[in-house]
């Protein structure tokens, strides 16, 4: 959906594991490929796309760890934290989702609100590192 490159993508997943010394395991290889140019998947999800071969401990085991080096990250969606790339995976994005079927719509903020957002955190001493945005209604559909 967003254009990325699979071959280049998997080459900065090597790059950040082997910089932080941790190797490219079958389980971690396949956990990132179900995140890989996908909308945010709960635990269950991710489980479900990466099937039998991967046991559940080893899935949460992976998404742990790739969400403290960054790699993923946890968003509140709806009523419960789904995983996505971040950004060093994808590109900057945010989600609309619908409060009737659970749709997620990704969207793009314009340079207005991202500047907004800086400036809000600036106000009250913050120096912006990454943010979360995340707009809930009824989608077309269900209108
Ligand atoms: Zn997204
Ligand atoms: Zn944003
Ligand atoms: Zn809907």
């Amino acid at each position: 959906m967003y254009n990325c490159n699979m071959n280049k993508s998997i080459e900065s997943l090597v790059v950040t594991l082997k910089a932080n010394g941790y190797s490219v395991t079958k389980s971690r290889k396949a956990v990132f490929m179900t995140l890989l140019d996908k909308e945010p998947q709960s635990i269950s999800e991710v489980t479900k796309a990466v099937g039998d071969t991967i046991d559940r401990a080893s899935i949460y085991r992976t998404l742990e760890l790739f969400e403290s080096l960054s790699i993923v990250e946890r968003l509140p969606i709806g009523w419960k934290h789904k995983f996505e790339l971040s950004d060093a995976f994808a590109a900057h994005h945010h989600h609309a989702t619908c409060i009737h079927c659970g749709k997620i719509v990704p969207f793009e903020e314009s340079d207005t609100i991202k500047l907004e957002l800086k400036k809000q955190a600036e106000a009250i001493g913050f120096i912006e590192t990454n943010h979360q945005l995340e707009v809930r209604g009824v989608c077309s559909a269900c209108q």
